[in-house]
């Protein structure tokens, strides 16, 4: 079976059956570059599923790039609570202001210019091209790896044979629609070459699988497992006499930055803390971090930050891992 006839046959299926998301646009229409990067930037690491309600909330507030870029960011943190990984935020708002002053406003289309903005590695300038753009790019994702993998009957680790996918995956792809091709080959990949009980009777390329009916299915790819590190903590709510809370904004380097916290470490910061029993439990990409939740007073601020009603702390941008503090907490 010739490239060209596989990618005919994935593009037809997709005519038919491919997702109606909120970001895209079908049949070759031009979409607009500012939907496609917001919607890039909140699906790495974060399901479609998830993505919809959070996209159309920031698209009702930050429409175009302007307004993303002169928002404040912490704004954008807000309208970004709740979807993790936040320097995805901070790295698009960044990206909307230097598309703004250095482009004014229109985005640049080249590979070289787009890896300099934040937050663009390999995968997101790929789909972004060839989504906003329709170049002839080829976008690699957890989903391509399986469906190229299992095509070709591929059963060595991932990690050992990336060239050999890329360029298998290169050369399926369909250059003069590669944005519909790009969407398809994801949409195969999440409605029908999905991890566990794959559809192969619904599947366009059924007829040329190499791995379609074998036993070790849905043993391809081979991934490689990376464990988790587990780390354990103390997270610490404050009160004052008004019964007010104690946040600080984070200023250390790393994921967190810039998102509002109660004050937490790895090692005990306050002796004198009421140990509440309570632990909350957060997955971060290889860490999986334990908090014990302990209670103190204190009139006086115990380091840079403000004590707040904790009916306001919808007001800040808290990280998914504190409002899970504070959620149990408060249900205690
Ligand atoms: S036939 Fe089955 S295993 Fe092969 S690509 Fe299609 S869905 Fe995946």
């Amino acid at each position: 079976m010739s490239k060209t006839n596989l990618s005919t046959l994935l593009l037809k299926w997709y005519d038919l059956n491919g997702r109606d998301l909120p970001w895209r646009v079908k049949g070759g229409a031009h979409p607009d570059p500012y939907v496609i990067l917001v919607s890039e930037f909140m699906l790495q690491q974060t399901t479609v599923k998830t993505v919809i309600p959070y996209f159309e909330r920031f698209m009702q507030r930050f429409p175009n790039i302007e307004s993303l870029a002169q928002s404040d960011l912490e704004e954008v943190y807000l309208y970004w609570q709740g979807l993790g990984y936040y320097t995805r935020a901070r790295s698009l708002h960044n990206t909307a202001q230097i598309i703004m002053n250095d482009y004014k406003g229109n985005f640049p289309q080249t590979k070289q210019e787009i890896l300099k903005l934040k937050g663009f590695g390999p995968y997101t300038v790929a789909s972004f091209l060839a989504l906003a753009f329709n170049q002839p790019e080829t976008v690699i994702d957890g989903n391509v790896t399986r469906i190229i993998c299992r095509l070709y009957h591929l059963t060595e680790p991932t990690d050992k044979i990336t060239d050999k996918i890329r360029r298998l995956a290169e050369d399926l792809t369909d250059s003069a629609h590669a944005s519909d091709y790009a969407s398809a080959i994801m949409d195969l990949g999440a409605l029908i070459c999905i991890p566990k009980n794959p559809l192969c009777n619904q599947c366009p390329w059924n007829n040329y699988c190499q791995s379609k009916n074998l036993p070790d299915l849905e043993k391809i790819p081979n991934k490689t497992k990376i464990s988790k590190t587990e780390k354990n903590g103390f997270v610490y709510l404050i009160f004052n006499n008004k019964k007010q809370i104690f946040i600080r904004k984070r200023t250390e380097p790393g994921l967190l930055t810039g998102l509002y916290e109660f004050p937490w470490s790895e090692t005990p910061l306050y002796p004198n803390a009421l140990n509440t029993n309570l632990n909350i439990s957060h997955v971060f990409t290889h860490i999986k971090l334990t908090l014990n939740i302990q209670t103190l007073h204190k009139n006086i601020p115990p380091t840079e930050g403000i004590f707040v009603n904790i009916n306001e702390l919808s007001n800040y941008p808290l990280s998914t891992l504190m409002k899970k503090v504070i959620n149990i907490w408060l249900k205690k």
